[in-house]
């Protein structure tokens, strides 16, 4: 396959660290091609260290020329909004700063003045108080007590927004006393309209957060932008909320979940203080990223409310064109997910009783384990399982039970001992793999 010759290479580097994108260089975007994506992959694989470097290039362009496009949307302009013509230093300051701020059209701001809405940030900063509850006032009557007066003004004193302090009946009451007592709106209103500017510019000053909600600094390695809308996200906290990488064995254990009908809360839900066959964050992940998966899911269900879910609009992943009923004769269980672990086989085998062929126990053995797969019976439920398989057997072949106390087992019967550990093994090795 074609790769890069090392003037190329060169010049692959040189144009990257000019800012350009990989589409330009590939052929994509109207720019004289170097070579194919796949050749450039190629390369990167032969060249480890170009390509560990290039690739962080093109990581660091692709975002920048997003950023980029944000900007000049937002700059590109000579009118506001609102269509009112901007000035020519305002312009000027709009290019200067790479940004434009609506508080910069003279007059939308005047629009706003009564608003107070961008006028906010010249307010009094105050912090207000961290955790404002809305307030239990005194019921029964419209009027509200001298009691509830106090405590709300208490509240507006410390910087408290009336939105979040009263519910809107209570705004009602409210509103009804300060109409009522001339006195004490003149008092309040100033307060009142003070905090409700604040609560404008603690508002305002989230859109300007260094830091995600969860304290990871957003850097430009942190810090992934969404193409559709140019805003920011945390990259760490996206890991974390896709969850960790999920191994071919996770995915089976869930298929074989959803084909004994189990629903996706059984899946996702840690039982027994064990972890969930798949955490929530990994189901959505894979749904939304694997379509392949999602529709391999989607034929496993069994469980009707599961199957629901899927067919219903607001879905994570749909499949399109994939139709799936109900089955009728579903019934629930709440065995959890059998999970072979080593030594399973001896454990079934031992259940079963040494008088029997050993042709027999493994076909014991083989119910035993379909009851378990298929979720009909759970570990702890599987003695008693056995012993009524076993019961069956008998019934069913009654001259094959010999060996228990009155028809003591033959002598020349020791194919069919309850063998040592190397024949249960042989057999072992031939069920599981
Ligand atoms: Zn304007
Ligand atoms: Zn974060």
């Amino acid at each position: 396959m074609f790769t890069m010759n090392p003037t190329e290479a060169d010049t692959f580097m040189a144009r990257l660290e000019a800012g350009q994108s990989l589409r330009m260089l590939t052929g994509g975007a109207g720019e004289p091609p170097i070579c194919s994506t796949e050749a450039f992959r190629r390369h990167c694989e032969l060249h480890p260290e170009w390509g560990a470097k290039t690739l962080a290039l093109v990581e660091a362009n692709s975002k920048s020329r997003i950023q980029d496009g944000i900007v000049k949307r937002t700059t590109d302009r000579t009118a506001c909004n609102q269509g009112h013509p901007l000035p020519p230093e305002v312009i000027a300051r709009m290019q200067a700063e790479r940004r434009y701020d609506h508080r910069w059209c003279e007059a939308c701001a005047r629009r706003w003045q009564g608003v107070g809405r961008y006028f906010a940030e010249e307010a009094d900063v105050i912090e207000p108080p961290a955790n404002v509850e809305r307030l239990t006032l005194s019921g029964g009557s419209r009027f509200l007590s001298a009691d509830d007066i106090a405590l709300i003004e208490s509240w507006l004193i410390r910087g408290a927004s009336l939105r979040k302090l009263l519910g809107a009946w209570d705004v009602i009451r409210f509103r009804l006393a300060l109409k009522n007592n001339p006195d004490l709106e003149s008092r309040l209103r100033p307060i009142i309209e003070r905090n409700a500017k604040v609560a404008v510019v603690v508002g305002s000053r989230k859109r300007r957060i260094s830091h995600c909600k969860y304290g990871h600094e957003l850097t430009i390695e942190n810090t992934g932008i969404k193409p559709s809308n140019g805003s920011r996200f945390c990259l760490t906290c996206n890991r974390t909320f896709a969850g960790a990488p999920v191994t071919p064995q996770m995915l089976d254990n869930v298929e074989r979940g959803l084909l004994t009908g189990m629903s996706v809360g059984d899946l996702t839900t840690p039982r027994d203080g064990k972890r969930p066959t798949i955490t929530y964050a990994q189901w959505r992940t894979v749904r939304r990223t694997r379509p392949d998966i999602n529709e391999r899911f989607m034929r496993a269900l069994r469980n009707p409310a599961t199957i629901r879910s899927f067919m219903s609009g607001n879905t994570i992943a749909r499949v399109p064109g994939l139709t799936l009923a109900a089955p009728v004769d579903f019934v629930r269980s709440d065995a959890p997910l059998y999970v072979p672990q080593e030594g399973d086989y001896e454990w079934l085998y031992s259940l079963t009783p040494r008088y029997l062929q050993r042709s027999a126990r493994d076909e014991i053995v083989g119910d035993l384990f379909l009851e378990l797969v298929e979720r009909r019976v759970d570990r702890a439920g599987v003695p008693a399982c056995a012993k009524r398989m076993v019961a069956a057997y008998n019934k069913e072949n009654p001259m094959k039970a010999y060996g228990d106390i009155r028809t003591p087992l033959p002598l020349d019967a020791p194919a069919y001992l309850d063998g040592t550990i190397s024949r249960v093994e042989t057999v072992s090795d031939g069920l599981w793999v």
